[in-house]
């Protein structure tokens, strides 16, 4: 039986409400490991935590097949194990602040929630965040997850140096300025290289930032004015359930910024809020970052999600597809077309630009990007059958899907995607080489020849 989207987000509210008693918890109440989404329930149940490099890298020594666990928001089975799991979620510290050369170095179990509201203290902000800040920074960064803005690269091109430990057990450091290629390599590493102990990010000084939400801009205005509407503001995101409009859009502002978006009444053909929305505009915005103009810290704008809030609806599932950004007005009206398959079985679609980068195994190496994102029902069987209709449309595209969201793309074709995929299984190899941090996802979309 299909159910109302009424109903749908009744249920999604009651879970947003139960898992609030324990947003970390590993263990639901059913007592089984799963992801976040509870869609994955992990092949094993056997996990390890860790409190020091030096317990991580013992752990590894006398192991066969190792996985780490970040903050487990990834749906597709990309962190899955049938052997072990590493936690190093209790390895949270800052290890290095330093300010002359603008860097921060973590402890790789720190989410960008913990790291933050310190980094702010002392006075210094990261280029961008991801929709919600509860997810570890290294789990991000090892699957490229990205924010939106024309100019602004993925989380993952923050960071300048990386610490793990290899399959032998031991500590391997590379950086971008000492190891140029490798490095590109190893950063969006899909937790196939290593167990990733610190991260050094990238800093810039604080900055102050403004958000203001528009509600119901036509397709029409997209097809015609698509690059304005980006460039409107430092980050944009577009929301949609592909029906009659662009339900809302989301224009993030640095103050200060030239030329400064300063929110008119109308943008286009839409109309500004005149309160806080959520994304899913039936939903209550009380978890929702500060909106209307009001000036804020960076971390408090970027994401759209409070930290002291569990994010979006609870029970769902998510696909992305990246499509260079050339094409994204093509893509969008091709997405659009299956609008009445697509709506019963979605809460929402987001569309967001993500700049070009050098990381081999990122959907955005060396093209910019837009990237289509489907926050579905959790209907398994209805999703299943409707992504390879949308991979459908997007394959003249030359589409990548987001490595920790659902796809359907058979593993040919995805490895076709990227040509620097030979390059990166042998540097996997020269670290790993008997496939002790490989699993099921990446033997098949990876490493099979
Ligand atoms: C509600 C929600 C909102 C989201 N919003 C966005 C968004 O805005 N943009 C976006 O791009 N994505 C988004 N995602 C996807 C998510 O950010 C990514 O999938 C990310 O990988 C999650 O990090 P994690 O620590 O939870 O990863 P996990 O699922 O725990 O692990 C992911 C991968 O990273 C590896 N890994 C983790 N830590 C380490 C380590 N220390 N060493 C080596 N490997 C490691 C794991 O082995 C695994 O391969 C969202 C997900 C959810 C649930």
């Amino acid at each position: 039986m299909r159910m109302d989207k009424r109903t749908f987000l009744k249920m999604c509210s009651a879970a947003v409400g139960s898992r609030m008693l324990t947003p970390f918890s590993l263990w639901p109440a059913e007592g089984k490991l799963t992801n976040w989404a509870g869609n994955v329930v992990y092949s094993t149940q056997k996990q390890h935590i860790a409190n020091a490099a030096a317990d991580a890298q013992e752990f590894v020594k006398n192991r066969n097949n190792v996985k780490v666990l970040g903050t487990r928001h990834c749906f597709s089975t990309i962190a899955d194990s049938h052997s072990e799991f590493l936690s190093l979620m209790s390895m949270r510290q800052v290890a290095d602040l330093d300010e002359g050369v603008r860097t921060v170095t973590i402890e790789s179990g720190m989410t960008y929630g913990q790291l933050c509201p310190s980094l702010d203290t002392k006075g210094w902000a990261l280029h961008n965040l991801a929709s919600l800040p509860h997810i570890s920074v290294a789990g991000a960064c090892s699957t490229a997850t990205h924010g939106s803005g024309e100019k602004n690269g993925n989380l993952s091109t923050a960071v300048s140096a990386l610490e793990f430990i290899d399959a032998a057990g031991d500590i391997v450091k590379l950086s971008r300025k000492q190891d140029g290629d490798a490095f590109h390599g190893a950063v969006v590493s899909l937790g196939a290289l290593g167990v990733i102990t610190k991260l050094t990010l990238d800093l810039q000084p604080r900055f102050t930032m403004k958000q203001y939400v528009y509600e119901n801009l036509a397709f029409s205005d997209l097809q015609q004015h698509f690059d304005a509407i980006e460039s409107a503001g430092y980050s944009v995101s577009l929301f949609t359930d592909w029906q009659k409009t662009i339900n809302e859009v989301w224009i993030k502002v640095r103050v200060g910024e030239e030329p400064e978006f300063d929110g008119p009444p109308q943008f286009f053909s839409a109309k500004r809020a005149s309160k806080n929305l959520h994304p899913i505009v039936e939903l209550s915005a009380e978890n929702c970052t500060e909106q209307l103009g009001v000036p804020g810290p960076w971390y408090e704008r970027l994401p759209h999600f409070r930290m002291g809030f569990v994010p979006s609806a609870g029970k769902e599932l998510q696909s992305e597809y990246f499509v260079p950004r050339g094409n994204a007005v093509d893509a969008i009206f091709a997405v659009q077309r299956l609008h009445s398959q697509v709506a019963p079985h979605l809460l929402i679609s987001e569309i967001r630009l993500i700049a070009a980068d050098e990381l081999w195994m990122s959907p955005c190496y060396r093209r910019a990007s837009v990237a289509i994102h489907f926050t579905w029902k959790q209907e398994w069987q209805a999703v299943r059958k409707l992504l390879p209709m949308v991979e459908k449309e997007l394959s003249p595209f030359r589409v990548r899907p987001h490595w920790g969201k659902l796809f359907t793309i058979q593993p040919g074709d995805l490895r076709a995607q990227y040509e620097r995929l030979p390059d990166f299984v042998g540097l996997c190899e020269q670290y790993d080489p008997h496939g002790k941090f490989r699993n099921e996802f990446l033997n098949k979309n990876v490493f099979a020849r």
